[in-house]
């Protein structure tokens, strides 16, 4: 069993590497992976890179070239739904492209010939990783439920109301998730996706967002993959 790890941001990768006793690099379309061990089990760590093109390119390596069996990715994200706050923890049970619009051949947000909008993740891998989020951080608040995807970092009150208003369900919004769900979806692979809110994708969500990463989401990352291993 070989699990890809993939982050978004490199405090990330950073965390999850110094984990990897083992690891050796091998670059491929300009992005480095690195092969190793954690807690005995293979794996293959990388950045996803930012956005849903290179994300669905990471992906496919990694099925393709690294033969992995299951991705697992960590990352954050902009909080949307009220609830939703800055340091709580979000895992994914589905995706969608809020920038996705083929209307009025498609319904909005459907991508064209799946007859859907949502990509589901794999339910036994998703309730893996929720219980190890909890063994790693307890006390964190911890939602589950859609997360949507788009090449825009949402940055303005204004912008996130749209969104909240538009899709009334998803809980927080990035950059990737959903197209590394599509991808896994035509290969059959099973995918998981946990995000810790690093800003609430309005005005301040800039700011928040480089202290946050710095100061929480890299050892956010580190102690969820350990713990999903761990077992
Ligand atoms: N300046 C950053 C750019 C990061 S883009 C850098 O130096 O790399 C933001 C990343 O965090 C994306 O990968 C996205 O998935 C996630 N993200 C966090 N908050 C977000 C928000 N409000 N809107 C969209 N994506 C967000």
């Amino acid at each position: 069993m070989r699990t890809a790890i993939v982050s978004a941001m490199h405090e990330e990768l950073a965390s999850v590497l110094a984990l990897l006793p083992d690891e050796h690099k091998v670059t491929v379309a300009g992005r480095d992976f690195y092969d190793g061990h954690l807690h005995g089990r293979e794996v293959v760590a990388v950045l996803s890179r930012i956005g849903k093109v290179a994300a669905a390119t990471t992906a496919t390596l990694l099925i393709e070239r690294f033969r992995v069996d299951r991705i697992v990715f960590t990352g954050v994200a902009g909080g949307l739904a009220p609830a939703v706050q800055r340091g709580d923890v979000v895992v994914a049970d589905a995706f969608l492209q809020h920038d996705l619009d083929a209307s009025p051949i498609f319904p909005r947000w459907e991508v064209p010939l799946y007859g859907t909008d949502r990509f589901a993740t794999d339910a036994a891998l998703t309730g893996e990783l929720a219980a190890a989020v909890a063994r790693a951080l307890p006390g964190t608040r911890v939602h589950r439920g859609l997360v949507v995807s788009g090449d825009r970092f949402v940055a303005t009150s204004a912008e996130s109301r749209l969104l909240q208003q538009a899709l009334p369900d998803a809980l927080a919004v990035e950059m990737e998730g959903a197209a590394i769900a599509q991808v896994c979806r035509d290969f059959g692979v099973p995918f998981a996706a946990v995000r810790t809110v690093s800003d609430r994708a309005g005005d301040a969500a800039a700011g928040d967002f480089v202290s946050f990463i710095r100061e929480v989401a890299s050892r956010h990352s580190a102690a969820i993959v350990q713990a999903l291993l761990a077992r």
